[in-house]
């Protein structure tokens, strides 16, 4: 019964199953139009099925969250009467009753302060409002969420209480509507040639775009789109372009600014090239209401090296010449599980992939990042354990993240020699490094925990079955897999 379940490798896996879906496609396409129409739907299924899993896991995660942070306030004993309150009356999945339960103080003081806003995508499970708390139990200054079911093309609209609940809570937990980065479906292909299904689209897109409305926020991230393989990619880039002015012009008065990904580049989907996320932009209409959200992650699988501080600072540079700065909108903070250009989206937790926390080093000191959203969406593990051993691990990453960015000022860390003004640049880098590497440590011993306490239950499974999920390059998932 307890399963571990990687949510965000689950997310990545989805938008790839549709990248190679969409590749299948094209070869099909010249083979065999008949068979098409079959492989489509397949592909489809297939996806509803990874994002079934993800809206699951997505479930347990905040069931537990809730369980276990109410467990840390008993025995920190800081909130002993929210404690008290909280203790033996937990209601799992009522919304309402939880506003009354939380204590937002605890919350809100437990939070760094800091003009690099990192938090993560957290879990919506049980109303939008639900969100706000998940990500101020890690200790995020800043968060991403979905909108609305990623399985269906349509769900009902919010009820009043949502929306009264998310406003309340974002006040009382002391978020701007700027700390928030919403993730559009996967679903949603603007640049599909196919007029019938990219107006599909078009609708969900506009539907996500009035909700993001509707609870006040002013940003709203969503993957470009792909070309199926059926025409040249400036094409799609035309059709993204005008959804997008579509939209501005359908959503007239409000402020929500569409951000488009940066993508790995896997098959044929757009914008994994500063360059194609620039033509977009410089055919939207609106550039107060166009932004873009740099993926460390995919950034990387598409060839950008910023493992170094000059490789950050060139694609920085160039992402400067090519779209412009002013359109930073957001960024996910993910390390990635494989090399420079593989065009893999294999999102790994920090210090622990191809990247190494050096990369976060650079991004998390770097002016140019300040005061916008930045995200983790790295693989959070779900077991017997509960929180303590899973969750764990995105509060961990955001405290790491919040260290790197005041490494500078303050060079003591325990075990670690401090630095002062008489230190000299070799000291200080050797310094610094020691201290990277116990933050990677710290990082590690969490994963580890979370996925060591898998794998005695793992014993149990079949060996083929680990076999065929290691071979997929995604940390094992749950027994629903097929
Ligand atoms: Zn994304
Ligand atoms: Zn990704």
């Amino acid at each position: 019964m307890p399963v571990k379940r990687p949510i965000s490798s689950i997310s990545t896996e989805a938008a790839e199953t549709l990248e190679i879906a969409s590749e299948g496609l094209t070869s099909l396409r010249r083979s065999n139009r008949s068979k098409r129409a079959k492989v489509v739907s397949y592909a489809e299924e297939e996806e509803n099925e990874i994002v079934d899993r993800v809206e699951k896991s997505e479930e347990v995660v905040s069931k537990r969250v809730e369980t276990s942070s109410s467990k840390r306030q008993l025995e920190s004993g800081t909130a002993a009467s929210e404690s008290t309150k909280t203790n033996g009356k937990r209601k799992s999945k009522s919304a309402k009753g939880d506003v009354d339960e939380i204590d937002h103080e605890t919350l809100r003081r437990e939070r760094v302060s800091s003009k690099w806003k990192v938090g993560a995508h957290v879990s919506a499970a049980g109303g939008v409002e639900n969100s706000i708390i998940n990500a101020a139990k890690i200790g995020g200054s800043s968060f991403a969420l979905f909108l609305k079911s990623q399985r269906k093309w349509e769900s009902p609209p919010f009820k009043d209480t949502n929306v009264t609940l998310f406003k309340e809570r974002l006040k009382l937990l002391g978020y701007e509507p700027g700390d928030v980065l919403p993730h559009g479906s996967y679903l949603i292909n603007l640049g599909n040639p196919e007029s019938e299904k990219r107006e599909k689209s078009y609708q969900c897109f506009l539907d996500d775009l009035k909700r993001c409305d509707q609870l006040g926020l002013e940003l709203y991230n969503f993957h470009p789109g792909s070309t199926t393989g059926l025409v040249p990619a400036s094409e799609s880039i035309r059709y993204i372009a005008e959804c997008i002015n579509r939209a501005h012009k359908d959503t007239e008065g409000s402020r929500v600014v569409v951000v488009l990904e940066n993508m790995a580049g896997a098959g044929n989907v757009i914008g994994s090239s500063f360059s194609e996320l620039g033509e977009i932009i410089g055919l939207v209409e609106d550039k107060e209401r166009v932004g873009v959200c740099l993926d460390t992650c995919h950034l990387f699988a598409a060839g950008y090296d910023i493992r170094t501080k000059e490789g950050w600072d060139k694609t920085m540079d160039s992402f400067d010449s090519e779209i412009g700065l002013k359109y930073l909108r957001g960024l996910h903070l993910n390390d990635s599980q494989t090399g420079l250009g593989s065009k893999r989206d294999r999102h790994e937790n920090l210090g622990l992939g191809h990247l190494t926390l050096q990369a976060f080093y650079h991004i998390l000191r770097d002016p140019r990042t300040q005061g916008i959203p930045m995200v983790l969406e790295t693989p959070c593990y779900e077991n017997s354990k509960g929180l303590e051993d899973s969750w764990e691990i995105w509060r961990k990453e955001v405290e790491v993240l919040n260290r790197l960015s005041r490494i500078d000022g303050d060079l003591s860390l325990p075990g670690v020699s401090g630095g002062t003004d008489e230190d000299k640049d070799g000291e200080k880098g050797e310094a610094e490094a020691e201290i990277l590497e116990t933050l990677t440590a710290d990082i590690k011993a969490i994963v580890d925990r979370a996925k060591g306490s898998v794998k005695e239950k793992g014993k149990t499974k079949t060996g083929n079955k680990v076999k065929g999920r290691k071979k997929k390059g995604v940390v094992d998932d749950d027994d629903s897999e097929e």
